[in-house]
């Protein structure tokens, strides 16, 4: 067992924290996992993971929590990390529709973003006063590596946490991956180090406590006390605005409609009903129903379909920065049209 290093700053319990705020499907709380494992095993350290979500689809907002302390002190702690020295946030997507994710820093904490963006441009937008910001394009060095976001996030993540050192966080994936997933290794191997190197800084001097966020719980919309009786639903249609595009993983599907041939494979193995379809003709000119194209809000790049199809009329494609396909617009005026 390592000698247990010198953690650089811990709260008035003696603990350093660490939040993890991703999406299901990325990662988070393997990489919570790995963390703490590194920090125990090849640290020295005593050390706590652990995880909230909701329902386990991908898709849904999932917090990570890893509190090391030193190796003397007892952690008798398993609240959720509220005030945490370093952030990570496994998608930009959620810093820029809910600034919440970011509440409870410290002027001297760290946040980690997924983000093609370099850290000024992203420390402009969401306007706060860390003293470090750094910016990883995880989701490209995933999709390049043949990884996952996390991997790179961890390489990221290790190195705003100065005293883990990276080679016991390398032997701590080993532990997780090499006997489960050993044909995986390498490519989250190569996905760690990336992160780890690539990961880009932006330094501001933020004096102790001059610009602390104050933690804010989020609040469910309906909890016991507001929910309607039995938990009916009463407001139709709640599932409009859902946005799963925050769940790819760097791929799309693309549909060739030259190629389709109308038959609905793709339509019953998507588990989001992304498929758009209006009433036409089939070859002979009798009425049928014709596949006119994927609603890219809803689709959360499982690659399911183009799996399914059995003329190639789907394939898979990277994603653009960002969001998806310009026919995604289209989709949804059809969408509307149809339902209005
Ligand atoms: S990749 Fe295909 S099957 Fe998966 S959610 Fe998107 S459209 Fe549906
Ligand atoms: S599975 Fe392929 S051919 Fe069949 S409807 Fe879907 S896209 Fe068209």
């Amino acid at each position: 067992m390592p000698v247990g290093v010198a953690l650089p700053v811990t709260n008035e319990e003696g603990f350093f924290e660490i939040r993890l705020e991703s999406i299901g499907g990325l990662g988070a709380n393997v990489a919570g996992k790995i963390l703490a494992e590194a920090g125990v095993l090849y640290s020295g350290l005593n050390g706590s993971n652990f995880a909230s979500y909701g329902s386990e689809k991908k898709g849904t907002p999932v917090k990570s929590f890893v509190r090391f302390a030193a190796p003397e002190k007892e952690i008798r702690n398993a609240t959720p990390v509220e005030r945490p020295h370093v952030l990570g946030i496994f998608h930009e997507a959620l810093v820029l529709s809910d600034k919440s994710v970011l509440s409870g820093l410290y002027s001297h904490s760290v946040v980690v973003i997924n983000s093609r963006k370099d850290p000024e441009t992203m420390r402009e937008m969401l306007g706060i006063k860390v003293r470090r910001l750094g910016t990883v394009p995880a989701l490209d060095i995933a999709t390049e590596t043949g990884s996952r976001t996390n991997m790179a996030m961890l390489g990221a993540i290790t190195k705003a946490c100065e005293f883990l050192s990276p080679e016991g966080v390398v032997e701590a994936i080993r532990d997780a991956l090499g006997t489960r997933y050993p044909q995986m290794l390498q490519g989250n191997l190569e996905a760690f180090w990336r992160g780890y190197h690539g990961v880009k800084w932006h330094e501001v001097t933020v004096s102790e406590g001059e610009a602390e966020q104050p933690y804010v719980r989020p609040q469910p919309l309906f909890g016991y006390e507001t929910a309607t009786l039995g938990g009916t639903l009463v407001r139709p249609g709640t599932t409009w605005n859902k946005d799963m595009s925050a769940s790819r993983q760097g791929q799309l599907p693309e549909f060739l409609r030259d190629k389709c041939i109308d038959c609905a494979q793709c339509d019953l193995v998507c588990p989001d009903y992304c498929f758009v379809w209006e009433m036409g003709q089939d070859k002979k000119g009798r009425p049928a129903m014709v596949l006119k194209g994927i609603d890219y809000q809803y689709c959360k790049g499982c690659l399911k379909c183009v799996e399914a199809c059995p003329v190639d009329a789907l394939v898979a494609i990277p994603e653009a920065d960002g969001w998806a396909p310009e026919h995604r617009v289209q989709q949804r005026f059809s969408i509307i049209a149809t339902v209005g």
